[in-house]
């Protein structure tokens, strides 16, 4: 099964939403593994989030198409975009308490990210986490030269989830047990009629 890590923010955390959010992933039949509060230190954030030219330039990218579709002109060289973002990120992601989740279950990655939807507000569909709780954009954002607030991190990819549910969890604050359905859910045998 898959693993995938995610941190509702400090905006998620401070409107009271942990449990609206938290109910999603768990009404989708992903499995939670571990679960703690933390208030991150802004050199945390700098090691949670990655660094490498290739993640900030595509940050950088993110930001100039969010602009172009709003008509808006963005003359910022990408990699300078992405490494004022993690700047900004830095500050709002350790600016309170955070939620951490360890979430377990098939294409775990990807499923949260559908049901967390885009990275800018503005463009995530109703019916995403993104989508339906919050009027912000990247765009206004960046106008008011601070962080997206779009309340949830989520591991973009199989690598970064590794790195992140090692970043947040030992080995024996994760957990294995049944989830109720979950033969439902993944076995084979589920549907097979019982010999009377
Ligand atoms: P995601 O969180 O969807 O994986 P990224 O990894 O690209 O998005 O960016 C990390 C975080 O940085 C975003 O969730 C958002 O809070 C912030 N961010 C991204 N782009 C911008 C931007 N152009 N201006 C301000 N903050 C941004
Ligand atoms: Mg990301």
């Amino acid at each position: 099964m898959e693993r995938t890590c995610v941190m509702l923010k400090p905006d998620a955390v401070q409107r009271g939403l942990t449990g609206e959010i938290i109910t999603r992933f768990e009404r989708v039949g992903l499995k939670i593994i571990g679960v703690k509060m933390a208030w991150p230190t802004k050199e945390q954030m700098e090691k949670f989030y990655p660094s490498t030219k290739e993640w900030l330039t595509s940050v950088g990218e993110k930001a100039r198409k969010s602009h172009e579709e709003k008509g808006v002109q963005d003359k910022r060289d990408p990699l300078e975009t992405g490494k004022w973002v993690k700047s900004v990120l830095v500050e709002y992601a350790s600016c309170g308490p955070v939620v951490v989740l360890a979430l377990e279950g098939n294409s775990a990655i990807e499923i949260v990210r559908k049901l967390v939807g885009s990275t800018d507000p503005l463009k995530a569909q109703p019916g995403t986490i993104r989508g339906d709780f919050t009027p912000e954009s990247i765009v206004f954002a960046d106008a008011n030269q601070r962080a997206t607030r779009n309340l949830i991190h989520a591991s973009g990819n199989k690598e970064e989830a590794k790195h992140e549910i090692k970043f947040w969890f030992k080995e024996n604050e994760l957990f294995d047990y049944k989830l109720g359905g979950e033969e439902i859910l993944y076995s084979n045998n589920w549907t097979k009629r019982k010999k009377t």
